[in-house]
């Protein structure tokens, strides 16, 4: 039976042409839901759960066809669910990790406990992405998260017990009540976890959280450059490496499955919401769990993209980062040259080609740059 859906599924006749090499598996629970969240997800309960574990073990029976190098576990809120489902889905993911080179969990400290970090071991987990988002308790309140920055610290100081050498955590700032000296002393605190990798997040108020349902407005413009630029002041200062837009590392710790998205490169997406990128399709999976769990289809939009639109995104994400656009891999992918079909964007004075890169010298108008690459 499963062979025989196998050799059905659009997936697999992608897969006998393409090798994905990342895999992104969304969980779509959280035991809370921050107010400036609008994300794929529930409010955990145990039977939805236990109906959703058996139902993702199918998808990724049915989907999950190679050897992965990256693999992100994101949500909502991975230790949402209880040890024993833990255990269970990274089992399911178990037989696609003999060559992986990062393996993410995504961890709130509030649900991250001993019990689920031997777990993450067991499974080969090595990197670990926190939502920390403040070190202000009362922020951290006014957004409905459930940590304190003592459970941080705390958790942070259990994972290094157990040898977890790569962390990221999360980093909010224009969020309401919080001014310059309140993101000053955050950006010190999370300084102080002397963690590898750090993602920042601004505020953006979407219109189904409970921020943009109680009318909630994002901090004025100027005040959000001012911080992006304390920031980035702070943390370049600190030795860790602005890679991209909205990311910062220490040397070698940048994100391998993110710069994945960013080089363009294909990827699948399992649970719901999950996006997938395989060549010149790109489709979304329902948000529905109804539809989830009723139908054998269950992507909600199916793109296919013509040649000039794959070159727009690959310039769009290859330019979010210091390392930039392969010039001679994209000629070769795309059989074009670059520097002349482009050169409206390519003359751009925050624009550079070094080492056979294109880069973008100046990452915080990198929109507004990207404009003139639109033909
Ligand atoms: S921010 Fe994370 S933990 Fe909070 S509701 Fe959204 S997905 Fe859940």
């Amino acid at each position: 039976m499963w062979k025989y859906r196998r050799k059905l599924s659009w997936l697999y006749w992608l897969w006998m042409t393409t090798r994905i090499k990342h895999l992104y598996l969304h969980v779509p629970f959280c035991r809370t839901i921050c107010y400036y969240c609008d994300f794929c997800h529930r409010v955990y309960s145990e039977d939805l759960s236990q109906r959703w574990l058996e139902r993702v073990r199918e998808e990724i029976e049915n989907n999950c066809f190679d050897q992965y190098e990256t693999i992100y576990i994101g949500g909502g809120t991975p230790t949402a669910l209880s040890n024993g489902q833990l255990d269970s889905l990274l089992s399911y993911i178990d037989p696609y990790t003999k060559e992986v080179k990062e393996y993410t969990i995504e961890v709130n400290p509030e649900s991250l406990d001993e019990e689920k970090i031997r777990i993450f071991k067991k499974h080969k987990i090595d990197r670990i992405s926190m939502g920390i988002q403040s070190s202000n308790d009362k922020i951290l309140q006014s957004i409905n998260r459930r940590h304190t920055f003592k459970d941080v610290k705390e958790k942070i100081a259990l994972l290094r017990s157990y040898g977890f050498d790569n962390i990221s955590g999360d980093l909010m700032y224009s969020l309401p009540g919080q001014d310059m000296k309140i993101l000053e002393q955050t950006i010190d605190d999370i300084l102080s976890l002397d963690l590898e990798h750090i993602s920042l997040y601004s505020l953006t108020v979407e219109e189904n959280s409970v921020f943009g349902k109680k009318g909630i407005m994002s901090l004025d413009e100027d005040i959000e450059a001012d911080m992006y630029e304390l920031i980035e002041r702070k943390l370049t200062e600190n030795d860790y490496i602005h890679y991209e837009v909205s990311n910062y590392a220490k040397p070698g710790k940048e994100s391998k499955h993110n710069l994945s998205y960013w080089n363009y490169e294909d990827f699948l997406g399992i649970s719901l919401g999950a996006a997938s990128k395989i060549g010149n399709n790109r489709y979304t999976n329902t948000r529905d769990f109804g539809r989830y769990f009723s139908s054998e289809d269950i992507r909600d939009e199916n793109l296919y993209l013509e040649k000039e639109d794959l070159e727009f995104e690959h310039i769009m994400m290859s330019l979010r980062t210091i390392y930039g656009l392969d010039i001679n891999a994209f000629n070769k992918m795309y059989d074009c040259d670059l520097l002349s079909k482009y050169k409206e964007g390519v003359n751009d004075e925050n624009i550079v080609v070094e080492n056979g890169h294109l880069i973008c010298k100046n990452l915080e108008i990198l929109n507004h740059i990207l404009l003139k690459f639109m033909l």
